[in-house]
């Protein structure tokens, strides 16, 4: 990756808008460089580095798109019209003319006969003998499918920079392409910090809590077109910090931490990356979510997301999430929102962004209690309630945009 300057992040404000952090990080990342061939398969999840352009039409020949009899539209009369049955052809048949004046046999994804434009779906006609009944009324091209419907010949059929999911792959098998060219992942090590942490399945101390962000930031990432490193637990210590980000920056494209972030005397990140180079402190206005540190060491983004559970959350899909996708060269992703009506009153400050849980129903339902450390505000709801800067005040009824959990995690 070309290394970043240190004053990269240079910001002035001390309260920075969820799109001011978003503009901020797609203006200055730039993107990991290298590429490598993956079969299709291997390349789920990846980001496709150049355009994928079509090397045949999708469909590929003029097929029929039901069970059914193809003729010419020029042939249907006003009233009922009768034609001679001539032929049948299957999926996989070879083309063949069709005799004029009569329909043919077709089924699903068979060749449409030379000199037929239209298919009768069989439910449609009315067989009499060894001819056919068509009533009137069919639109010429009815049920069948033109070569290069879907991608015609030499189309980009996905741009640079494709998220490859699911149909992203299909699509690719459709258009006859066994690999695809992708970036390489973007490699992310996440650390979490803090003496009070011990990892799980080992004994808890006295004054101990199980170190949890880890595992879902690495869940999160798990959604994401990178290669995670587990760099563990960072004690608060100075100079143990300093020397976990100056040797994990040598390796990773990026380093998430959690905690440690804030203004305390232990809060020893945001000094480690201090003392390297430079660093913002962005206080976030959003809720959950307390500052949040984005630095640069050794050329390499470190982002510290805040300690308390939800407010990393939050925090990792508006920082981590856009950063970790624009080092992967992926277009832009917006997180997916849907309008519903509120099912509760509630009041807020104005000037900064706020994410209730919520349940969804007919309409979002609040989840109980909102503490920035509780999961299972996160275990039993649904989605994310998000209500803008200005709002103050939330009536039932009113629309609210929702982000469902289903496209998040
Ligand atoms: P800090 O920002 O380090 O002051 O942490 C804020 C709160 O989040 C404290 O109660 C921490 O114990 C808690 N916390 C920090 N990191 C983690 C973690 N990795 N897992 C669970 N809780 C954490
Ligand atoms: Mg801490």
């Amino acid at each position: 990756m070309a290394q970043l300057s240190d004053d990269c992040f240079a910001f002035g404000g001390q309260l920075l808008s969820v799109e001011a952090a978003a503009a901020m990080i797609a203006e200055r990342i730039p993107p990991i460089e290298g590429t490598e061939t993956l079969p299709l398969m291997a390349a789920l999840g990846r980001v496709l580095a150049g355009g994928l352009v079509a090397r045949s039409p999708l469909p590929p020949f003029f097929n029929s798109a039901v069970d059914g009899y193809a003729f010419a539209h020029a042939n249907l009369g006003e009233g009922s019209t009768r034609l001679p049955l001539a032929g049948r052809l299957a999926a996989g048949d070879a083309a063949q003319p069709l005799p004029p004046g009569t329909a043919m046999r077709v089924l699903t994804g068979a060749p449409m006969p030379e000199g037929a434009d239209t298919v009768m779906m069989q439910e449609d006609a009315v067989l009499e003998g060894d001819a056919l009944l068509l009533p009137p009324g069919l639109k010429r091209g009815a049920n069948c499918r033109p070569a290069g419907e879907d991608v015609p010949l030499g189309a980009e059929a996905l741009p640079p920079g494709t998220l490859l999911t699911a149909p992203e792959i299909g699509l690719a098998a459709a258009l006859g392409f066994a690999t695809l060219e992708c970036r390489r992942p973007v490699r992310v090590g996440v650390f979490s910090t803090g003496n009070e942490l011990a990892s799980p399945g080992l004994p808890l101390g006295p004054a101990q809590t199980y170190d949890s962000n880890r595992f879902t930031l690495m869940a999160m990432l798990a959604r994401l077109p990178v290669a995670v490193s587990d760099l563990g637990i960072l004690p608060d210590r100075a100079e143990a910090t300093r020397a976990a980000l100056d040797r994990a920056s040598r390796e990773h494209d990026v380093l998430i931490t959690s905690g440690g972030v804030s203004a305390g005397e232990e809060d020893h990140v945001r000094a480690a990356i201090e003392s390297f180079g430079s660093l913002v402190f962005w206080r976030l206005a959003v809720k959950p979510g307390r500052p949040a540190a984005l630095g640069v060491v050794n050329g390499t983004p470190v982002l510290g997301l805040p300690g308390n559970p939800v407010a990393a959350v939050v925090c990792f899909l508006h920082l981590a999430r856009p950063l970790v996708l624009r080092l992967a060269g992926a277009l832009d992703r917006p997180l997916p929102r849907f309008l519903v009506p509120a099912g509760f009153t509630h009041k807020k400050k104005q000037g900064r962004r706020e994410y209730l849980r919520v349940r969804l129903g007919a309409d979002a339902q609040r989840f109980e209690r909102e503490g920035a450390g509780l999961l299972t505000s996160l275990t039993r709801s649904d989605a994310f309630c998000e209500l803008p800067e200005e709002m103050t005040r939330l009536e039932p009824g009113t629309l609210v945009q929702v982000l469902p959990f289903a496209a998040i995690f």
